[in-house]
């Protein structure tokens, strides 16, 4: 069975240029003594609004890895895929996020509820989960609750998975199950309700995505309860390990954090909750290569400058269109965005420190960040025209794009200090 490796990182490539840059993060970090495998990911979503095609995914993986001489595992993951959207997956991806968040809350048949409490009165009584300080008290209509919430979403679950199954051959390929758009984050035993029941679906899952408290607003800073993510966390990662030994899960069961670029406030719990514990970890990046070839873009001045003041300029007419799909996970105060005709006038260092997320930056724009980070439709109409600026500017966005991969995510996450 494909097994995926302990320390893994998605990264999103929207344009396919980037493959190469993300891949030399992962060698850095390799010679650093940290083996993290990369996941080149990409949604329905992106490959909509960039108008590309799942296969451009792997095309580019395979040619860097080819040309750097990568030799680690290395997936394409289908990201977010449902079961109306994962046939155009099926040549290209190995690596498939089962989206079910859509079916949260929406009632499984009686029956089913009922069939699922009669089978895991296991779940009933007190819970000890070695890691949790105190036990649960669940009674039987608890259970009843969490799967009436959850068991439909997990039936959904099963369905895309026999049917990528039956395409592709079981254990050729790795399975993550997200729920991570959904409305509030899993308690812990909502996540056991949830594991026993994909373990009785027969999903050999090797990633979860659930979702956790906070904000996790596109690329900029994690916004909630540093201490109250760390407590959580350390819950989900000892209802996993206990999940995998009482279910029979896949031994490698890993958390996976989407939307986990940029929140750099919660990468030194994480390193400790993994340190303590020996667990493994995903985390998916995509929007934050697309910022910095932008900002590779802006370094390189002249027409690449030009272009990224272009791409402000026209994502600020479009603002409330680019921003009204991501709604819920960005945070943009209008009033902090600088006009078009101001921003005409920067320089390079200008432009690069308001988009750099460096938060130490006084010149750092929060704002003007998510809203580039949402405009990447902008750059996809330009259509030749950007990519051919890609290249032409390749170098400063290269070293740019590794360099926010390695020095600021896998770097304080992964590679010992
Ligand atoms: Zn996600």
């Amino acid at each position: 069975m494909l097994m995926l490796s302990k320390y893994s990182i998605g990264v999103g490539d929207r344009f396919a240029h980037q493959a190469k840059a993300q891949l030399r993060a992962c060698m850095k970090a390799e010679e650093h003594g940290a083996e993290v495998v990369p996941v080149w990911n990409k949604s329905h979503r992106e490959h909509t609004t960039i108008g590309s095609e799942p296969g451009s995914v792997r095309a580019a993986a395979d040619a860097a890895v080819k040309e750097l001489g990568w030799k680690k595992p290395y997936y394409v993951d289908a990201d977010h895929i449902r079961l109306e959207t994962v046939d155009g997956f099926l040549a290209s991806s190995d690596f498939y996020t089962i989206d079910v968040a859509d079916s949260i809350g929406k009632p499984a048949v009686a029956d089913a509820v009922k069939a699922f409490a009669d089978q895991h009165s296991d779940l009933v009584g007190r819970l000890t989960i070695p890691g949790i300080d105190a036990p649960f008290q669940t009674t039987r209509a608890d259970v009843e609750r969490i799967a009436g919430k959850y068991l439909l979403a997990v039936q959904e679950a099963g369905r895309i998975y026999r049917h990528i199954a039956s395409a592709k051959g079981e254990g050729r390929f790795i399975t993550e199950v997200s729920m991570d758009e959904t409305d509030s984050p899993q308690t812990p035993p909502e996540l056991l309700v949830i594991l026993a029941a994909i373990s009785d679906e027969g999903i050999p899952i090797q990633t979860i995505a659930p979702k956790f408290t906070g904000r996790f607003n596109k690329g900029v800073d994690y916004v909630g309860d540093v201490n109250q993510f760390e407590k959580e966390f350390a819950e989900d990662l000892a209802v996993i390990a206990f999940a995998v030994r009482k279910f029979g899960l896949p031994q490698n069961l890993k958390l996976s954090v989407h939307s986990g670029s940029d929140k750099f406030s919660l990468y030194a719990p994480i390193r400790r909750a993994l340190a303590r514990t020996g667990a493994g970890l995903h985390v998916k990046t995509a929007g934050t290569n697309w910022l910095e070839e932008v900002i590779g873009l802006a370094e390189a001045g002249g027409e690449g400058l030009a272009l990224a003041k272009e791409i402000y300029g026209k994502a600020l007419d479009k603002k409330d269109t680019l921003c009204a799909p991501y709604a819920a996970v960005i945070d943009i105060d209008a009033s902090k965005l600088p006009s078009k005709e101001e921003v005409a006038g920067w320089s390079s260092e200008q432009f690069a420190s308001a988009l750099r997320h460096d938060q130490s930056c006084p010149a750092f724009n929060p704002s003007l960040r998510q809203l580039i980070h949402v405009g990447y439709k902008i750059a996809a109409q330009m259509g030749d025209r950007y990519l051919k600026m890609l290249e032409t500017c390749e170098p400063t966005i290269a070293k740019n794009v590794t360099g926010n991969l390695y020095d600021r995510h896998l770097k304080p996450l992964f590679v010992q200090g």
